[in-house]
């Protein structure tokens, strides 16, 4: 398949890019690593007239610190972050070097980025699950200037964002480390999108009592679900020891109203959750998980 015919437009800053969003309205579409978008124009299911590719806005690539916490530039891709960046990361901030080997296959990794991923809003993509576990800022511009949207109000529902159409994203900022956290999926193959994923953030006492914590899951709705049946164990004060965390893994899939138009159905999705629930939870306090 190929794509219908567009007009090309390249900019090198993040202003021109929100300039001619604006000049060239509804029409238009940024292109970044162009690793869903394109796919979706060879389908015919995106048919922008007018393309303009982001991929050359160089100061939109890093990673870095400050007093808000960790800001990473919209155009890093998948792959810097596994590798340029692993160090930058290691302070708390593991979670997010350690959930980029879920993300397709290499050359994927090498081109897609974080702002096209949390734009594109799959709702089992690794770093809307991240953004909503961690709390982070989506950081846009346009010409109208910037603003911060909260990760748990960004996303709408399958493919849909709080973004405006002449908006484009230019940082994430996650704001606290993540010391006790963990990625657990599921895929088909290796490399496929993930059929369930369940992320964690643990919040441990020294004696590893739990004091708090949060669950995403991925695939079991439109958008990346908290679960509210965890946090309510993981607030219990309790050790967490892998019995707790098989129960609040069970705890957890009971609690989701699933129908089934989930793939592979309620019971086999309910089943996911339930073990990678407790196998995320294992991981984040590094306990040996209970094999039943
Ligand atoms: C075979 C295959 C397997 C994959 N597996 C996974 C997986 O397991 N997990 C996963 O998370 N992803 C997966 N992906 C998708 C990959 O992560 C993409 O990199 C990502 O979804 C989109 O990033 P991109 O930079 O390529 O965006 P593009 O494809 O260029 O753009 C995607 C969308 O975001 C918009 N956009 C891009 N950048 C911005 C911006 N800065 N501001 C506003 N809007 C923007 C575009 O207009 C477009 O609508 C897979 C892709 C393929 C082809």
């Amino acid at each position: 398949m190929k794509p219908a015919s567009f007009h090309y437009h390249r900019a090198y800053t993040a202003e021109q890019a929100v300039t001619l969003l604006a000049e060239l309205g509804d029409d238009a579409k940024l292109i970044a690593g162009g690793q869903s978008l394109v796919a979706m124009m060879n389908f015919r299911l995106a048919r922008p007239a007018q393309l303009i590719d982001i991929a050359d806005v160089a100061a939109l690539r890093y990673v870095q610190h400050d007093v808000d916490g960790l800001r990473i530039g919209a155009l890093t891709t998948h792959h810097a972050i596994e590798t340029d960046y692993r160090d930058v990361l290691a302070d708390g901030f593991e979670v997010i070097v350690d959930a980029m080997r879920w993300i397709g296959h290499l050359p994927i990794r090498t081109r897609g980025t974080i702002g096209g991923s949390i734009a594109h809003a799959d709702a089992t993509a690794e770093w809307c699950l991240l953004a909503v576990l961690l709390d982070a800022e989506i950081v846009t511009l346009s010409v109208r200037g910037r603003r911060s949207i909260a990760a748990g109000e960004f996303f709408y529902g399958f493919y849909s964002t709080a973004l405006e159409p002449d908006e484009m994203i230019v940082e994430i900022l996650f704001p606290a480390p993540a010391r006790h956290a963990a990625m657990a999926e599921y895929a088909q193959r290796h490399g496929d999108f993930a059929v369930v994923a369940a992320a964690v953030n643990l919040h441990l006492e020294q004696d590893g009592s739990l004091r708090g914590g949060r669950v995403v899951l991925g695939g079991v709705g439109p958008v990346p679900v908290i679960a509210d049946a965890a946090t309510a164990v993981l607030s219990s004060g309790r050790q967490l020891t892998p019995q707790a965390a098989t129960e609040c893994g069970s705890v957890t899939a009971d609690s989701l109203d699933l129908d089934d138009a989930v793939p592979g159905g309620a019971a086999y999705t309910r089943g996911l959750v339930r073990n990678l629930v407790t196998r995320a939870l294992c991981q984040a306090a590094q306990l040996e998980e209970v094999v039943r």
